[in-house]
């Protein structure tokens, strides 16, 4: 069924501009109801097609919206086409030993609350909405086109979780294709191996949103002590052995990333595991440890710092960006002379510019100098289509 809702002049604007998103608040019909997979339309003040989108009963995001402008058929052939835009994008990935990446990347590939990773010929389709129950047996279709694909496993969100397992057969870690895995699935990321359990792990089981930060941690990590604070299941930690480095120390407050870590490394470096003195790990809170090691007066090369977000939603803004700058201060306060701090953040309610300017003000409250060479957002596989699409933003600086 094609429901119609009506929004203000204002938000036609902006969805003009490509937000695509009309939350329930929104809706100046809020009488309208309708099903799961009913399409949405809205046209505007002078009564011509605007948009139209999934429309879902069960969510606050009343619309996500697949397509502004001009009208089209919403079926089949549009899924296509918009799939074999997005593989083509990630065309080059391959080409540099990368076999993990997200070939889906949910509003910003036109695929609005669907987030499709791959790990070589494992595929984790995650949905953020029930809207897309209806048109999973034609999507899995056609990424058997263009996908090599042994298995594709379900994952539904947290928001989701619920709606689609009342009101539809979909299962949380079901899988849709193929058998389910008994162990954690392999795949290569820039010629790295590494393991993971796209069932139970974090995001889809990878945070493939940081490659491109690991590879440049790799080109800095020559001969330098390595503290990789947050470690989940070490991928900074194994591209920095792969540059070189002389020691890694990974902090996480999770036991089985830790463990899943040491599996990676092992993959990665069998016959040369490093010794226990170049490889440590600690288990426990970040913000504590950072802490501790400074008062033991332990200095490294290279601090890395990637937290989870710490800002889910726009009222914690103020408390993620102090964080933020407690966090830079007792990194920085760990890097010896010339020495570098990497720092990430992840939260889409923090802005870019506060996030730098929570960093620089957190080194200077450490009491150090912090010269900053290079700021990084997002990667090909993660193109970012609205402003709100846009949430990776790390800086890179020498401390003095
Ligand atoms: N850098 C990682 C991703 C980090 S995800 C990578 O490239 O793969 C965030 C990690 O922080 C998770 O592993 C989580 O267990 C850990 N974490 C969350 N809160 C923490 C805390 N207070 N102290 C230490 N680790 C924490």
């Amino acid at each position: 069924m094609v429901i119609t809702l009506q929004v203000s002049k204002t938000l036609q604007a902006k969805i003009r501009k490509g937000c695509p998103w009309v939350f329930s608040y929104q809706l100046q019909n809020p009488g309208v109801t309708g099903s799961p997979g009913d399409l949405g339309v809205i046209y505007d003040s002078s009564k011509k097609f605007l948009a139209i989108g999934f429309y879902d009963p069960f969510s606050d995001l009343r619309l996500r919206i697949l397509q502004t402008g001009a009208p089209v058929e919403i079926g089949e052939d549009f899924f296509r086409r918009r799939l074999a835009e997005a593989v083509k994008l990630r065309q080059s990935l391959e080409l540099h030993g990368t076999t993990g990446y997200r070939v889906l990347h949910g509003e910003n590939d036109g695929f609005p609350g669907l987030v499709l990773d791959r790990y070589e010929d494992t595929l984790v389709l995650k949905l953020y909405t029930i809207s897309w129950a209806p048109y999973l047996e034609c999507l899995l279709g056609l990424i058997q086109e263009v996908l090599p694909v042994h298995r594709c496993v379900l994952r539904l969100s947290r928001n989701a979780r619920k709606p689609v397992e009342t009101h539809t057969r979909l299962r949380d870690g079901q899988a849709l294709l193929g058998a389910l895995p008994d162990s954690p699935v392999r795949f290569r990321e820039n010629g790295l191996r590494f393991e993971a359990d796209v069932l139970h792990g974090q995001k889809t089981g990878f945070f493939l949103d940081q490659r491109e930060n690991r590879q440049r941690v790799r080109t800095l990590s020559r001969d330098r002590s390595v503290l990789n604070v947050f470690s989940y299941t070490g991928g900074f930690s194994v591209y920095a052995l792969a540059g070189r480095c002389r020691s890694v120390l990974e902090i996480d407050s999770n036991p089985h990333a830790l463990k899943a870590s040491l599996k990676n490394i092992r993959l990665n470096f069998q016959d040369r595991i490093p010794g226990s003195s170049d490889w440590r790990q600690l288990h426990g809170d970040a913000f504590r440890l950072l802490d501790k090691l400074g008062g033991v007066g332990e200095t490294f090369d290279m601090v890395l710092l990637d937290p989870p977000a710490f800002a889910g939603k726009k009222k914690q803004k103020a408390r993620a960006v102090d964080a933020y700058r407690r966090l830079a201060a007792a990194g920085a306060g760990l890097v010896r002379p010339e020495g570098v701090l990497f720092a990430a953040s992840c939260s889409v309610h923090v802005s870019p510019d506060d996030f730098f300017h929570a960093v620089l003000s957190g080194i200077h409250s450490a009491g150090k100098t912090g010269r900053e060479f290079l700021r990084t957002g997002h990667s090909v596989d993660h193109p970012v289509s609205f402003q709100e699409g846009g949430y990776l933003k790390a800086i890179y600086l020498r401390i003095f």
